[in-house]
């Protein structure tokens, strides 16, 4: 069997086409993928391979400029011999590298970040490491809800309120979900809120305040990142903040929380005192209603993790 692509060079040089095209043919032939599939098709013949020649000089070039680093005419794409109707042929098969960036593409499309870096795509519930019992329960309320909104998403899911000191890892966990249920196909947002309500401030003058609540209200999974951090107008508490919670808890759509507050001292820190100083502790309690049916609060306590990797 060693023999046969030798054999069959010999062969084909006997016609004796020229000079060019023998070492051509010979090039071809020594081809180590050229011969082992001659081999596995024994069935054809040598004016079949002879007639298919173009496919298989097709087959080595590319090959090789793939292999060169070089341009090739369908990049991501590599070439694989097959018969089709008695001919040999060569079909383009994506290359894993060319799959795996298809799937990221398709992930990162699923999931959103709104204002916040792009290294918190990374984040991986499989790395969340748990060394005290307050991440061991914020990972497992996690697994929870993925669990169950994904295998009944008509079904309403509490969403989590983290909660905990700066630097303890409330964005990371959010992050870990929202690429979990990216991964089975969810659509998730995760907006870091002091940005946001900056961004909501300059839609007024653009007209697009609207079309923005609209969007960020409709999102299967919506995940608010450092509720609290900034100072809140009435307005974005009552006209944006409001109306995205109500929405979401008519919809039932599942809704999670990070903040340095807990629910209470968000309340009364954060959603009672406006930014003119005043006190409208009934707007707040309307708001913190809200939060609580959409989300369980969770808290996380531990040292602060950044700067440690
Ligand atoms: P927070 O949002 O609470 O301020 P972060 O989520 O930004 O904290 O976490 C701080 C740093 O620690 C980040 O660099 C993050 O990647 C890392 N980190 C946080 N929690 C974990 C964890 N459980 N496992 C691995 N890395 C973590
Ligand atoms: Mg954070």
């Amino acid at each position: 069997m060693e023999d046969l692509g030798k054999n069959l060079t010999e062969q084909m040089l006997k016609n004796n086409w020229g000079q060019r095209y023998n070492a051509l043919i010979k090039e071809v032939l020594a081809d180590k993928d050229v011969q082992m599939f001659i081999r596995s098709h024994d069935k054809l013949t040598k004016d079949d391979i002879l007639k298919s020649f173009s496919k298989l000089y097709e087959f080595v070039n590319v090959k090789r400029q793939i292999a060169a680093g070089k341009e090739v005419f369908i990049p991501g794409y590599s070439p694989n011999l097959i018969i089709s109707d008695h001919h040999i042929e060569v079909e383009y098969i994506p290359t894993k590298e060319l799959l795996a960036k298809q799937k990221q593409i398709e992930l990162n499309r699923r999931f959103k970040i709104i204002s916040l870096p792009k290294n918190v795509r990374k984040a991986n519930l499989d790395d969340y490491f748990t060394n005290n019992d307050d991440r061991r329960v914020a990972l497992l309320k996690s697994l929870e809800f993925i669990e169950k909104y994904t295998a009944n998403k008509n079904e309403f899911c509490k969403g989590l309120y983290l909660c905990g000191s700066f630097g303890v890892g409330k964005t990371y966990l959010l992050a870990g979900v929202a690429n979990r249920l990216a991964q089975k196909g969810v659509q998730v947002t995760l907006i870091h809120m002091p940005s946001f309500a900056v961004e909501m401030k300059g839609s007024i003058s653009k007209n697009s305040t609207l079309q923005k609540i609209d969007e960020i209200k409709k999102v299967p999974v919506l995940m608010m990142d450092d509720i609290g951090a900034d100072q809140m107008s009435s307005w974005f508490r009552d006209d944006i903040l409001g109306v995205i919670l109500q929405y979401r808890m008519q919809e039932g759509l599942p809704t999670f929380f990070s903040s340095n507050f807990t629910m209470e001292q968000l309340q009364e820190n954060y959603l009672t005192i406006n930014s003119r100083g005043e006190a409208e502790p009934m707007k707040a309690m309307r708001i913190m209603e809200r939060i609580a049916f959409l989300a369980d609060e969770v808290n996380l306590i531990g040292e602060n993790l950044r700067n440690s990797n």
